[in-house]
């Protein structure tokens, strides 16, 4: 079934999978600030909107991909906010990684209007994006993502449902906050083995078939000539910016306090990544946190 899909949010994984749902044969209306963004996606076959909310105008599914709470609650909320752009009973997929308390209080405000919402964040990277492989992390009504399985499943390949609205943005939180801890180790490691007179590709491999094994030594290595695909042999272009992990690993330790946990690791690893971003490498792929431990000769 061919729907009318109004995306915002055309950036690194936005774009992607907007594409994907290109593909699935709906029709999309887009919108970014970005003007290049939006070229991409209508040479891809999409109609380009002139703003926010001409790319709802209409819509059965809306798909917002950015970068923060602050992004969301800007569009979504107040008098002219998109909410009131959108129509009663369309489906919201809202896929940025964002504060839970964020998303509860959009998806509060969209179902006082008959707008029924999900938070949808995803993980998998921009290589899941692109290859239409990401996981799906879903806060809200089952009936909702029913209703949303199939949009999901153009752009994924794993969806969970992980409880009621919010739900989604705390899972994909305590994911990132592992991510952020793996990669730094990771790097830490590498780092250690070179400077011990190892080769990185040698240890890379030992690394990858025994026990320290991770997703970063399996598909995102921060070493750079490592993996050819990865953002460590681009420069650390692309990818999953310095200053989104360090966004995320705030969000941990907001929730953190909220609730009155101990995440220690969690806030040494906000702490390095600030560091790093502090040092100027703030729009640089995470991997080159690296760069905290490993000056190139
Ligand atoms: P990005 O910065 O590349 O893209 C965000 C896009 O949103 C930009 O193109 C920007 O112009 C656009 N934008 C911002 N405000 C807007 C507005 N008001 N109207 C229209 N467009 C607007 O970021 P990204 O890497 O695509 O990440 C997006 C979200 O996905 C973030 O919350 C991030 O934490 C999460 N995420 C990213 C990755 C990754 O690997 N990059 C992986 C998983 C989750």
């Amino acid at each position: 079934m061919s729907s009318t899909i109004g995306f915002i949010g055309l950036g690194h994984m936005g774009g992607p999978m907007a594409q994907n749902l290109v593909k699935a044969g709906h029709r999309l209306q887009v919108f970014d600030l970005v003007p290049q963004a939006v070229q991409g996606l209508v040479q891809a076959g999409a109609t380009a909107a002139a703003s926010a909310a001409a790319a709802v105008a209409g819509a059965d599914v809306v798909v917002t991909m950015l970068p923060a709470s602050r992004h969301v609650e800007g569009l979504y909320l107040g008098e002219d906010g998109l909410l009131t752009a959108i129509a009663p009973r369309a489906l919201v997929l809202e896929c940025s990684t964002i504060a839970p308390e964020s998303a509860r209080k959009v998806s509060a405000a969209a179902a006082q209007r008959g707008i029924r919402m999900l938070d949808a964040p995803v993980s998998g990277g921009t290589g899941g994006a692109v290859a239409g492989t990401l996981t799906f992390i879903v806060g809200g009504a089952a009936a909702d993502l029913e209703s949303a399985r199939p949009y999901l499943q153009a752009m994924g390949k794993n969806i969970f449902h992980a409880g009621d609205a919010g739900a989604g943005q705390v899972a994909k939180i305590c994911n990132n906050m592992l991510l952020g801890i793996l990669m730094a180790g990771t790097a830490e490691a590498l780092a250690l083995g070179v400077a011990n007179g190892l080769d990185p590709r040698t240890l890379s491999d030992i690394i990858a078939k025994s026990s320290g094994r991770n997703w970063a030594t399996e598909l995102y290595n921060p070493w750079p000539g490592v993996m050819e695909n990865a953002p460590a042999s681009k420069g650390y272009a692309g990818g999953f910016g310095v200053d989104l992990m360090l966004k995320d690993l705030g969000l941990a330790a907001e929730a953190s306090m909220q609730a009155r946990a101990t995440t220690p690791l969690g806030e040494l690893a906000r702490n390095l990544y600030a560091l790093h971003s502090a040092q100027g490498h703030g729009m640089l792929d995470f991997s080159s946190i690296l760069k905290l431990y490993h000056q190139p000769r």
